[in-house]
C-alpha cells in the first residue's frame, strides 16, 4: 500500500530529467499524489514518450539543464502551464565511466555541465520565485558517489559532492521559509545503469550491498514524496542516502 500525502494535491512540482529512470518514476509519483506536474528533460522523443503514457501530467518542456538561457526559458513555460512553482526536484544528471587520466577536459566540463551547474540553474530559478511567497522544497539527486570515492568516476563524483553542499549551503540561506535536501541514491535500476554495467557487473555490485539488490526508481521517488510532504516539515540542509546500506 502506497502511502499518499493529501498536502501534495495541487501542489505544483518541476522534475528535472523527468523523461527516464529516477525522474520519470518521480513525475509519475507527483501525478498520482495529484500534483500538477512540468517534466524537463533534453531528450524530446522521450519526453513525448512520457506524455502518453501519464495523463495526468500538466507538460513538458524541452530543456538542456546546463544551459541558462534553456532553463530560464524553461520556467517562463513553468509559470504559463502551472503558475509558478512549489516543489522542486532537480534530478537531470549524467554519468560516463572512465579512467581519470582518460578523462579529457571537455568530458570533465560536460559532466559539471550538466551535473552542477544544471543544479545552480534550476535552483535559481525556483528560489527566486520560492522566496517572495515564503515556501517551497528543494530537492537534488545527488548521489552516494558525492559521500565517498569510487575509481572511474572522478568527474562525476566531484560534482555530486559539489550538489550535496550547494544543498547545506541553499538551505542555510533559504531557512526558514524552504526546505532544501539532497537524496544520494546508491545503485538504482535506471537506463543509466543498464548503459553501464552487464549483467555479470550487476550481479557483482549486487552482492556487494547489504540488502542484495539494486534500488527501483519507485523507491527513490518515493522519498521525494515524502521530503515533499509535510511530514519531513522539519527535515532541512541534509543529504539523505537511499542505498539499500551500502554507506552503512
Ligand atoms: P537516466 O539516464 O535514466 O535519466 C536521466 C535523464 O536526464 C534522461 O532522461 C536524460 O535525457 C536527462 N538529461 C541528461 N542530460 C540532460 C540535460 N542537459 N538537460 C536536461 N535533461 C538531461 O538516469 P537516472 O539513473 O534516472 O539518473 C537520474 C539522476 O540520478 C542523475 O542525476 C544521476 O546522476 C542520479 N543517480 C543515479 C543513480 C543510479 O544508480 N541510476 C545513482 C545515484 C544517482
Amino acid at each position: 500500500m502506497v502511502k499518499k500525502y493529501e498536502e501534495l494535491k495541487g501542489k505544483r512540482v518541476v522534475v528535472t530529467g523527468g523523461a527516464s529512470g529516477i525522474g520519470k518514476a518521480t513525475v509519475q509519483r507527483f501525478v498520482d499524489e495529484g500534483a500538477k506536474v512540468v517534466a524537463f528533460d533534453i531528450n524530446e522523443k522521450a519526453l513525448e514518450a512520457v506524455k502518453a503514457e501519464i495523463p495526468g501530467l500538466a507538460g513538458t518542456v524541452a530543456v538542456d539543464v546546463s544551459s541558462e538561457e534553456s532553463v530560464v526559458n524553461g520556467f517562463k513555460k513553468v509559470d504559463e502551464l502551472i503558475g509558478g512553482i512549489d516543489v522542486l526536484v532537480s534530478n537531470a544528471g549524467i554519468s560516463v565511466r572512465k579512467k581519470f587520466v582518460e578523462t579529457d577536459f571537455a568530458q570533465w566540463r560536460k559532466v559539471m555541465g550538466i551535473n552542477l551547474d544544471g543544479m545552480f540553474l534550476c535552483c535559481k530559478e525556483a528560489v527566486s520565485r520560492m522566496m517572495p511567497q515564503k515556501s517551497g522544497v528543494i530537492l537534488m539527486t545527488a548521489s552516494t558517489n558525492g559521500m565517498e570515492g569510487h575509481p572511474y568516476y572522478t568527474d562525476y563524483n566531484a560534482s555530486k559532492a559539489g550538489v550535496i553542499l550547494l544543498g547545506r549551503s541553499l538551505a542555510l540561506e533559504c531557512a526558514p521559509y524552504l526546505r532544501v535536501n539532497s537524496v544520494c541514491p546508491g545503485y538504482v535500476l535506471t537506463p543509466m545503469q543498464r548503459a553501464e554495467y552487464t549483467d555479470e557487473m550487476l550481479a557483482v555490485v549486487n552482492e556487494g550491498i547489504p540488502m542484495k539488490r539494486h534500488a527501483e526508481p519507485e523507491e527513490v521517488a518515493a522519498l521525494y514524496a515524502f521530503l515533499a510532504s509535510d511530514e519531513a516539515k522539519y527535515i532541512t540542509g541534509q543529504h539523505i542516502p537511499i542505498d539499500g546500506g551500502e554507506t552503512a
